[in-house]
Order: structure tokens, then sequence, then C-alpha cells
């Protein structure tokens, strides 16, 4: 279904900036929109280095990645944020009113007083194997994200991959005991998971409860059987290739903004860009001597609520409370 619906900000992009933006706006009483093609939070220490351990964020001597986004949900909760998640921002069009439109590409129209572009190094896409007839399978039997695992509730399931994603999906679904068979194909003997889950998995299959295929690929997909290594044939209804993620600066690139080497290019004391009532944050952005840092980005976050806040509200003058004297008062 498709919705029109009107917050006072829409931010592009659930990474740590984006997460952080719910929070400064959130003091100052304006409630966020947050929409993220992929369907959890956390941009780049989710998705590329989620158990790495972080040592510049301040006041906190050192945090894994994964945590940190934890810590910043659990932050942001009380100024209760609409997460769009899983949908990707296609277009940005200014309306006669001021007022802003996002359209996705599940054809939802979201209306905001501004917008804040916190896209990082832009949409995450999936790797995909390289097998000629992949296309035709796509929306029917592989899934390159797992989004509704009891959807693989007693079927044939094959998971490709040696990276964390693949590891933790696989644990997870054979000690589920969801499916009806579950195979693990890795084209190496080595993992690039996690030792704890790469013991988990050799465990689960000396139980045989994975079929684990090391040296392995799938060559060839048909609609009942998956081909591995060009000769075994494999029953199959669900393909879930976890390859990683690429970014891509995608459709950020067509909506009207000054773009420099890809990236947004905003002015360094409100991180506004050219288009009015929109601003970028965090990695996105770009100005003379900007940092590639979660630390710079939760700094822009900062002003660029308090000018969004001017911006919306031309005659309201607006007063700086410190947290500890004001608390952290839902709306
Ligand atoms: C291995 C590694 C280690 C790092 N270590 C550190 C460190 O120790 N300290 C530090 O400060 N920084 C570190 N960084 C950098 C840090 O991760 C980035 O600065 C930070 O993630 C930027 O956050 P962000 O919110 O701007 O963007 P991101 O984390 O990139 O999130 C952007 C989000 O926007 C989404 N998006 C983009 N375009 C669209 C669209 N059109 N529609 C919908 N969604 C969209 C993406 O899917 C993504 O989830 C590290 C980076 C890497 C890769």
């Amino acid at each position: 279904m498709n919705k029109t619906e009107l917050t006072d900000v829409i931010i592009i992009g659930a990474g740590p900036c984006g997460l952080f933006g719910v929070f400064q706006f959130g003091l100052i009483k304006l409630r966020c929109r947050v929409i993220d093609v992929l369907p959890e939070v956390g941009g780049q220490c989710s998705t590329i280095y989620p158990k790495k351990p972080i040592y510049d964020i301040p006041g906190s001597p050192e945090v894994l990645a994964g945590k940190l986004i934890k810590n910043l949900e659990k932050q942001i909760k009380t100024f209760e944020p609409i997460f769009s998640l899983g949908e990707k921002v296609l277009k940005i069009n200014k309306k006669r009113n001021k007022k802003i439109e996002v359209i996705t590409n599940k054809g939802n129209k979201y209306t905001a007083k501004v917008v804040v572009i916190a896209g990082g190094l832009g949409c995450f896409e999936p790797r995909k194997p390289k097998i000629e007839n992949i296309t035709e399978y796509e929306k029917t039997k592989i899934d390159y994200f797992v989004t509704e695992p009891e959807k693989y509730k007693n079927k044939n399931v094959v998971i490709s991959g040696g990276g964390d994603s693949a590891l933790d999906w696989a644990i997870f679904l054979a000690e589920k005991k969801y499916c009806k068979t579950l195979t693990l194909i890795h084209r190496s003997e080595r993992f690039r998971g996690h030792l704890d889950s790469v013991d988990k998995i050799i465990n689960l299959s000396k139980k045989n409860k994975i079929n684990l295929m090391l040296n392995s690929q799938v060559t060839n997909i048909s609609s009942e059987k998956i081909t591995i290594n060009k000769k075994q044939k494999l029953n199959y209804d669900f393909w879930i290739p976890l390859f990683g993620l690429s970014p891509k600066l995608g459709p950020i690139a067509e909506w009207g903004l000054n773009l420099e080497n890809n990236k947004i290019k905003v002015r360094t004391y409100d991180y506004k860009t050219n288009l009015n009532g929109v601003y970028a944050i965090g990695d996105i952005n770009t100005y003379k001597g900007k940092l590639n840092l979660i630390l710079c980005g939760f700094h822009e976050a900062a002003l660029a609520a308090q000018s969004a806040y001017k911006y919306i509200n031309p005659d309201k003058k607006f007063l700086l409370k410190y947290t500890t004297v004001s608390g952290v008062n839902k709306f």
C-alpha cells in the first residue's frame, strides 16, 4: 500500500549519524522518520564491522560497532522515530508549501518540513553471484537479505558465503530447526567470519544439522535445482547468497544537489545543502577539512538540527538547553 505521511523531519540513512540525528531533533521536539534501504539500522557499523571495536567515541574508551548502534537505538527510543526500513529513497521533490516529498522504491510518498541526508557511502547493494540467468529467480527463489526467517520453515534452503552474515544466518536457522534441509556452501575451506561462529558451524555440521559443502560454488540454477561445481545437483526452495554488500551513491546523484567527488557539498556552519530545507550529515557530505568519522557526523547532526529548527520556526527564538537541566523528555 502506498502511503503519504507527514513528519517534521525525514532522515535518509539509518547509520550512526542518521540515528543520532533523531536524538538531536527529538530534543527540540521535532519528530523523525528514518528511511534506509537495508532491513536493519546501523549503516556501515552493522553491515561492515559490527564486531570490531571503536576507540574514538567520546566517553566510550572501547565499544563494538554493533553495540554502539544498540546504544544509539536505546538513546533515541524515547523520541519514537518511525522507521521505514528496506526502502530506497529514489527522489526528493520540493513542494509549493515549503514541504519536501520523498518517494521510495516501494511507491511510498513521505512528506516532511526538512530532509536530512545521512546516506553515508550511498545505498548498500548486495554483491550478486555471477550466474547468467540469476535475475529470472530473484523475485521468487533468491534472497540477498534475510528479512522473514519464518518463510524458510520446512523448506530446502541453501546459503552461500563464508562471512559473518552467512554463518550467523546458517546458525540461526539450524538452531531453530526451521528448514527441511539446510546447506551452507562456501568456496574455500577457510571462513572470514568470527571464530566462535566457525566452531558452531562445524559442530552443527557434525550433528547433521547443516549440510556443509566446502570448496564449492553454485554454478547454475533452475527453478527446482541448484548446480554445484558444474556437476552436483541439489533440490532447493530458496537460495540465500550472502556475499557482502557494496555501496553505490545511487539515486542521491540525481536530486539536484551540488556534488563533489560523489559527496554532497554543504556549508560548514549548519551542513545545509544548496536546496533549502535539505541538510547532509555524516560520510555523505564534503567540505574543507571534512573527516569521515562518526564523531564528526554526530557534531554535524547537532548543528543541522538547530538550523532546521530555525528554518521551520523562523519567528521562534531558539534557546539552547543542557540535557542535564532540561532532561530528555518525550514528546
Ligand atoms: C572497517 C571500518 C572501520 C571504521 N572504524 C571507524 C572508527 O573506529 N571510528 C569512526 O569514527 N569511524 C570509523 N569508520 C567510519 C564510520 O563507519 C563512518 O564514518 C560512519 O559509518 C558514517 O556514518 P553515516 O551514518 O554517515 O553513514 P553510513 O554508516 O554509511 O550509513 C548510511 C546509510 O544510508 C543508507 N542509504 C544511502 N542511500 C540511501 C537511499 N537512497 N535510500 C535509503 N537508504 C540509503 C545506507 O543503506 C546506509 O545504511 C569505519 C569504517 C569502516 C568501513
